[in-house]
């Protein structure tokens, strides 16, 4: 693909991805070739037990010192409070730069603005604007007096503070988005909106990620497009909710778990070998940006960063 450059020279994410080096060996100690930037994402713990998994988690991943660690937001807002409590625990305990999820759903525009007025005074600068779901069944249908999508979301943001703004990208098409084209067109209003980065949905094939990045670039759009990277945990729990977020899970992913089912280890080793193996295919196609959905789980993440090249900083580092 020929690529013509800014007018200041400096070729943007997009097009320094599209055009650099196709492959790329292993990275290696003092390589001219830089560590990847990462990001973790994390979710309110609702238990005294899943908050000290969170903790560890957090605590286990912060010697990698990604570039911001997000918390994701439950349901029609259901974990609000849970939400903010743990991004500004985040941002008081950590040397982490957190990010907080914000959603359109269950609330009118002030509520939602004072939410993030709330995160804006508790030191909040990053906000990761999304749409939300519906309860499983039902269709969305905008709160009156909301931010109908995202879009709208990242506008109104803007006007409460001057945050920095992620938003999500669905290499596979959103579920609900009319077409391809049409929710291409909405990833670029929820960008020309002041978003500046979108995070995609997770995938396996990898090559359906890089084809839906020249469809980006081809559209206009020049900010990272970060590989959303999904650790198989618990490959049962992914098929249920792949179904309801319009992932697709391959064959060959099945297969490779197939038998597992009563063996744990063995299947934290296949879900080591499968994300290595993705995260190596970005790499070497030039993708240095990476979003990891730890789901509160810290050791996949740190083995898959180590092989990224990514190594833990102590701080007199
Ligand atoms: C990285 C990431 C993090 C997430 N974190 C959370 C979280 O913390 N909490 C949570 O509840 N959910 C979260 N989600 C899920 C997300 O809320 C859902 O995928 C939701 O269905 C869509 O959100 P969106 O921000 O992409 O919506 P939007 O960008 O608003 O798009 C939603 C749909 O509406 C269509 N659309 C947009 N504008 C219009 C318009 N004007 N007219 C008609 N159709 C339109 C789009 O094409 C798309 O199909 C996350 C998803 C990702 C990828």
């Amino acid at each position: 693909m020929t690529v013509s450059l800014p007018s200041d020279g400096v070729p943007r994410t997009l097009d320094r991805w599209l055009t650099g080096p196709r492959v790329a060996g292993l990275p290696a100690r003092g390589a001219a070739q830089k560590p990847p930037l990462l990001s973790f994402e994390f979710f309110p713990p609702r238990t005294e037990a899943l908050e000290q998994q969170l903790w560890h988690s957090i605590r286990r991943l912060e010697p990698l010192r990604p570039r911001f660690v997000s918390v994701t937001y439950g349901a029609g807002g259901s974990t609000q409070g849970r939400t903010h409590t743990t991004v500004a625990r985040i941002a008081r305990e950590t040397a982490l730069v957190p990010a907080a999820h914000l959603t359109c759903i269950g609330a009118t525009r002030d509520e939602v603005d004072e939410v993030a007025r709330g995160y804006w005074e508790a030191g909040i600068r990053h906000i990761v604007a999304l749409r939300g779901d519906p309860p499983p069944g039902a269709v969305y249908e905008p709160h009156p007096g909301g931010y109908p999508f995202a879009a709208d979301l990242v506008a109104g943001l803007h006007r409460v503070a001057d945050f920095e703004i992620s938003v999500a990208a669905y290499p596979e098409t959103h579920p609900s988005a009319f077409n391809a084209e049409a929710d291409l067109d909405n990833l670029k209003r929820k960008l020309d909106a002041g978003a500046t980065r979108a995070i995609t949905q997770y995938f396996f094939d990898t090559s359906v990620y890089l084809r839906f990045l020249d469809r980006c670039l081809a559209a206009g759009i020049t900010a990272p497009i970060v590989p959303g990277i999904m650790p198989v945990t618990n490959f049962v729990q992914l098929v249920k909710f792949s179904a309801a977020c319009g992932a697709s899970v391959p064959a060959w992913l099945g297969h490779l778990f197939d038998g597992t089912e009563n063996d744990p280890e063995t299947r934290r080793m296949i879900a080591a070998a499968v994300a290595a193996e993705q995260v190596r295919l970005l790499q070497a196609n030039g993708v240095d940006e990476f979003h990891f959905y730890t789901l509160n789980r810290p050791d996949l993440t740190y083995a898959i960063a180590h092989i990224l090249g990514v190594r833990a900083v102590t701080p007199q580092e």
